[in-house]
C-alpha cells in the first residue's frame, strides 16, 4: 500500500509505516524506525544487535478533527560494549519524541502554546476540542518544566484600577 502522502504528514523521515486503522474517531498509524543501527544511550557504541521489539504508542497532532495515535514499533538493542554499564538499550526517538513521553515534540509543543495562552483548565478544554486529550495539571507541570511559571490572575483585567 502507497503511504506516501500520510508519510510527509510525519516529522521523522527515518520511521517508515506500516499501516493505519481508524477507530472511532481515534487514526492509529504503525510505524517503525527504518535504522537497524542505534548508538547506546550509555557508552555511545552503536549496535546492530537486535534484543527484542516492543510498542510505544505516543499521541500527536490531531488530523482533520481525529485524534491520531502513533503505534511506534521500538527495538531494543544489545550494547557490546563490556565496560558498559547497561546490557540493552532502546533506540533513540529524538527529536522526534523524547524518552518515556506520551507525545510526540510537536504535540508538546502545541500544548504549552495553549497552556501559555491559557494556562490550566482553560487549556485543557481547548485541547480536548482539539483533540488532545490532557489534564488541567498535566498543562501546568509542562508549563514549568519548560520554565514558565504559572501566574495565578486574581484581578479583573477589565476593572480600571482608577
Ligand atoms: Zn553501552
Amino acid at each position: 500500500m502507497d503511504f506516501s502522502f500520510l508519510q510527509r504528514l510525519l516529522p521523522a523521515a527515518d520511521l517508515r509505516i506500516l499501516g493505519w486503522e481508524m477507530i472511532g474517531h481515534r487514526l492509529i498509524v504503525a510505524l517503525k524506525p527504518k535504522g537497524l543501527v542505534a548508538r547506546c544511550t550509555a557508552c555511545g557504541a552503536t549496535s546492530s544487535r537486535i534484543h527484542a521489539e516492543y510498542r510505544r504508542r505516543v499521541e500527536d497532532l490531531p488530523c482533520s478533527g481525529h485524534r491520531v495515535t502513533l503505534e511506534i514499533h521500538v527495538r531494543r538493542f544489545r550494547c557490546d560494549n563490556a565496560l558498559c554499564c547497561r546490557q540493552t538499550f532502546a533506540q533513540c526517538l529524538a527529536p522526534f519524541t523524547a524518552r518515556q513521553q506520551r507525545r510526540t515534540a510537536r504535540a508538546q509543543t502545541l500544548l504549552w502554546h495553549v497552556g501559555l495562552a491559557l494556562s490550566g483548565a482553560a487549556g485543557a478544554r481547548l485541547a480536548q476540542r482539539l483533540g488532545i486529550s490532557i489534564s488541567g495539571e498535566t498543562i501546568l507541570r509542562l508549563l514549568k518544566r519548560n520554565g514558565q511559571k504559572h501566574v495565578a490572575t486574581t484581578s479583573n483585567p477589565t476593572i480600571d484600577p482608577m
